[in-house]
């Protein structure tokens, strides 16, 4: 079993129902949809083709509605793109229209950008890969010279250095998208571009106030959310290490000890991470990872992310399964080496709820014994997500019967969703239901000994106040 869970992103690529197959049976546990691209009806469709898919094999398939976010974008020139020189003048005009970009000079998407930006900074267009420098704001034109050119095509990203940008968060169209997400029913959306708490929280407002129910995903992108890391994490269910735009705004160098650190917080602090972009990007075009992919999505691994997510690599390119199944299998490796599973057992922590103590309890006790799987009866699905933070090679089974609940856990590493009735009032009777289940999934059989947790009095979310420890094919109450 593999513990990492995949996020593939749809695309043109994923379009044909038989490729959506091939995709989940390799090994996609969740699916992004980018609002970046695409009219709300293709991903309407294409999140109801997806459902239907996963439904016919059997699976539970989260979905992530990813808003655009503020990124700000050049208009578009006239021929296609054009080349700058290093050296060369350029001029970023407010007052250009958005489809009257020359060689020398071209609209942007955001009108109040020179008023954020100053002589002196540098503006990074394309990812990085071109490079300008302010040298004069003058009324609606940001005056630059060409620091790192090459070709600039039409609609391209363009960061600050540093950051600091003022865009806010939210767009008129993330408000509207929110309604998009909501009657996809996504599992999780994706904020673009938080800046802070508040900036989650008023996307929870919102997202709710839509119809929305999934958990928010605050992208990590901004220098500005870097600094307040810990308030982010704080009001987010997740957190995605959004290594594109976040690399332009803090320096490509600064991601891998930036990516370990709020890895590892928001484990801590009980959140779920997932690590993001350009981690298969040759398999765009190319059959194979390179070593280099293979290493990034390896060490992530170690840096303990719950998920690792495939972008352009399924949504555009040539090889979307082919992506897929690398990610699978480098995880699968990488689970086995013993840094992958060095995990703080809390031992120094005090426990704030009984639901939290009975997780760890649980997770101390399988690490310590021959346990083969745990059977989280849950509601909410807020116990497995305690056990999921701390490492272990006992899979956890999020037993519920809410559609809702099991596609939500599909991002929590070492979860994995089971359709569970839960209306019997009988616990004894419940539990024998959860081993039986487990058996029927040949995950357990007879002698092996099993931990199940349950609520009592049942029906009670978030009130997992019970571990039971059992044997597989003894009567309930001999251990
Ligand atoms: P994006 O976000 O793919 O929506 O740009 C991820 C990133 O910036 O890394
Ligand atoms: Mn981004």
């Amino acid at each position: 079993m593999r513990r990492t869970k995949i996020i593939a992103t749809l695309g043109p690529a994923t379009d044909d129902p038989a490729i959506l197959d091939r995709l989940i049976l390799a090994g996609a546990d969740l699916v992004r949809l980018n609002l970046s691209h695409d009219a709300a009806d293709v991903h309407i469709r294409r999140a109801r083709v997806l459902r239907q898919r996963a439904q016919a094999l059997g699976r539970e398939v989260g979905i992530l509605v990813d808003l655009q976010g503020p990124k700000i974008r050049i208009g578009k020139f006239k021929d296609r793109g054009i080349d700058l020189q290093d050296g060369d003048r350029f001029v970023l005009d407010m007052d250009l229209a958005l489809d009257a970009g020359t060689p020398e000079r071209v609209g942007v998407t955001y009108r109040q950008l020179a008023q954020d930006v100053a002589s002196g900074d540098t503006l990074l267009l394309d990812d990085g890969r071109i490079a300008l420098e302010v040298e004069e704001v003058k009324g609606p034109g940001i005056y630059c010279r060409v620091v790192s050119g090459g070709r600039l095509k039409s609609g391209k990203g363009i960061n600050r250095q540093g950051g600091g940008l003022s865009a806010r968060a939210l767009t008129d169209k993330d408000r509207a998208d929110m309604s998009t997400a909501a009657e996809i029913e996504a599992d999780y959306l994706g904020v673009s571009f938080a800046r802070s708490a508040a900036d989650m929280q008023t996307a929870r407002e919102l997202f709710r106030a839509a119809g929305g129910r999934g958990g928010l995903v605050a992208k990590i992108e901004r220098t500005e959310a870097v600094e307040a890391i810990e308030e982010i994490i704080g009001v987010s269910d997740a957190i995605m290490l959004a290594r594109g735009d976040l690399g332009v705004e803090i320096g490509d160098a600064a991601l891998p000890r930036l990516q370990k650190r709020i890895i590892g917080l928001a484990r801590r602090m009980n959140k779920v991470a997932i690590t993001a972009t350009q981690m298969m990007e040759s398999m765009i075009e190319s059959a194979i990872p390179t070593r280099a992919e293979v290493s990034d999505v390896a060490n992530a691994v170690l840096d303990g992310t719950d998920a690792v997510m495939l972008s352009a690599e399924t949504a555009i390119g040539e090889y979307p399964v082919a992506a897929v199944a690398a990610m699978d299998r480098v995880c699968r490796e990488a689970e086995k080496e013993p840094l992958a599973l060095v995990t703080r057992d809390r031992r120094a922590l005090r426990f704030k709820r009984v639901d939290e103590a009975i997780a760890m309890a649980v997770m101390f006790t399988a690490n310590h014994m021959p346990v083969r799987a745990i059977a989280a009866l849950t509601e909410s699905g807020s116990t497995a997500l305690w056990m999921s933070r701390i490492t272990s090679t006992v899979p956890i089974y999020a037993m519920t019967p809410y559609v809702q609940t099991q596609r939500k856990v599909t991002l929590y590493s070492n979860v994995y969703p089971a359709s569970f009735d839960l209306s019997s009032s009988d616990p004894a009777e419940i539990m024998r239901e959860a081993v039986a289940e487990l058996r029927r999934r040949d995950v357990v059989s007879d002698g092996d000994l099993v931990i199940l947790t349950i609520g009592e009095p049942l029906k009670t979310p978030g009130g997992t106040n019970s571990m039971k420890i059992l044997r597989v094919g003894a009567p309930l109450t001999a251990e």
